[in-house]
């Protein structure tokens, strides 16, 4: 038996496609031919921040054993199904395949991958660790989803993952208003919870599981494991019908892009961050209601952005002081004309806040009324007893502020796949225990006529 992994990459459009759909296709065929699935295909999402990403920036990998006669067989049916599916004449749309055969990944091709993942990579570096590992890898067009095809091999989700059950679309159905009833939705929302994420927006109450676009998505729920990803796939009603669905495991909801710098001026672009800094600038909301400050430490200062789409995050932004600590989450964008260097902001962490300190005028020390100002250096004069004085001063005061300690999230709509929402905070995976289980995958059953 042979341990082969099959990373696949970039063959979906805005138009059309979903590379998960290329794996869902490669699973039913893989399963037919007599493979053995040893994991779930994995969907990792890379980097969101590199200027050339695919749609979700989602990568994927398949790991299976076979006999090591089908080898050459399996090869073929991966790049045929890559090629029929995949949207090869968008331009931008440039697939890859990476065959890598052996049961443990090197330790350089985890390496790798994390770099997908926070950073940018170059192709080159790609193209030399497959020729350093035999690995094989097949590209169409400019052959850019080599770099994510690796990538999904050497991300072996050894710490913390998720899962997502995705169902699709019959293709007749495509572009198509997607149809399901709403109401088994909440249900199962409230059924799963905390174990699924992201199902329903609390606020609006709209629902988060269905994409938008004319891709073959039905569905997909993310949760803690496969068993509750599947209960809560059983428990949503679909009003058109379901062709097939597939577990996969995943790094969605993991803060897995994120890495955190020493200090502020070790920010690049594209590298997306956890930085931790005093809030220099206070907040300042700018045209379409994005919120701006900016944070400092002895190595330098930097511009956070806060979206109005991210919702109680840039309320939250709003409220920071002048000397609150806090710790900053999110993307790095390049700096631009108009802007400087700016991280935009998907999690606030507020360390420590400033105390706001306000004045107010004196107390009459004949009467006990407040006094009034007689205008600047001019002292004060009590309206009720007429005392006057040069020496009294404004009295400071601590005012409560209006914020807390703590973390701050954007809202689900606005966030990124990658992002750890709050529910999952203490749920957090160390390692990974593979079971695969039943119906992990299956097909609408097909309906005879009697
Ligand atoms: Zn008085």
């Amino acid at each position: 038996m042979l341990d082969l992994h099959i990373g696949i990459d970039d063959t979906d459009s805005p138009r059309m496609g979903c590379t998960t759909y290329v794996a869902a296709l490669l699973v039913e065929k893989l399963n037919d031919l007599g493979a053995r699935f040893v994991d779930y295909p994995n969907l990792v999402r890379l980097n969101p921040n590199v200027p050339w990403k695919t749609r979700g920036n989602g990568a994927l990998c398949l790991r299976i054993q076979l006999k090591k006669s089908l080898l050459d067989k399996v090869k073929e049916l991966t790049i045929d199904t890559v090629e029929e599916n995949a949207d090869l004449e968008y331009e931008g749309t440039d697939p890859g395949i990476v065959f890598f055969t052996g049961m443990k990944i090197p330790e350089e091709l985890k390496i790798f991958a994390k770099n997908t993942i926070q950073g940018v990579v170059k192709f080159e570096t790609a193209l030399k660790l497959i020729k350093k590992f035999k690995a094989e890898a097949f590209g169409f067009k400019k052959c850019r989803g080599i770099i994510g095809a690796l990538a999904a091999v050497g991300e072996t989700l050894d710490g913390d993952h998720t899962y997502e059950i995705i169902a699709y679309r019959k293709p007749e159905n495509y572009g198509k208003p997607r149809r399901l009833d709403v109401e088994s939705v909440y249900k199962m929302d409230e059924a799963t919870k905390p174990y699924t994420f992201n199902n329903v927006d609390p606020n609006t109450g709209r629902i988060l599981i269905t994409p938008r676009g004319p891709d073959p998505i039905l569905y997909g729920i993310r949760g803690e494991t496969p068993e509750i990803v599947k209960k809560a796939h059983e428990m949503v009603k679909a009003l058109e019908p379901v062709e097939r669905w597939v577990i996969f495991r995943t790094n969605h909801g993991t803060d897995a892009h994120l890495r955190r710098v020493e200090s502020i001026s070790q920010i690049k672009p594209h590298y997306p961050v956890i930085a931790k800094g005093t809030v220099s600038k206070p907040p300042r909301i700018v045209p379409r209601r994005h919120v701006i400050f900016a944070v400092k430490d002895e190595t330098g200062e930097i511009d956070c952005a806060a979206y109005e789409p991210t919702g109680n995050l840039r309320k939250v932004a709003r409220k920071l002081m002048v000397g609150d600590l806090v710790e900053v989450y999110g993307g790095v964008r390049p700096p631009s004309e108009r802007n400087p260097l700016t991280v935009n902001l998907e999690k606030l962490k507020i360390l420590k806040l400033a105390p706001h300190v306000s004045f107010s005028n004196p107390i009459c020390p004949k009467c006990g009324k407040r006094m009034k100002s007689m205008g600047e250096g001019k002292g004060f004069r009590c309206k009720k007893c007429g005392f006057r004085s040069k020496e009294l001063k404004k009295v400071a005061f601590v005012k409560e502020r209006d914020l807390k300690e703590g973390i701050y999230v954007s809202d689900p709509r606005s966030e990124r796949h990658l992002t750890k929402p709050l529910q999952r905070y203490g749920m957090e995976k160390s390692k990974a225990e593979v079971v695969l289980i039943d119906g992990w995958y299956g097909l609408q059953p097909i309906l005879l006529e009697p």
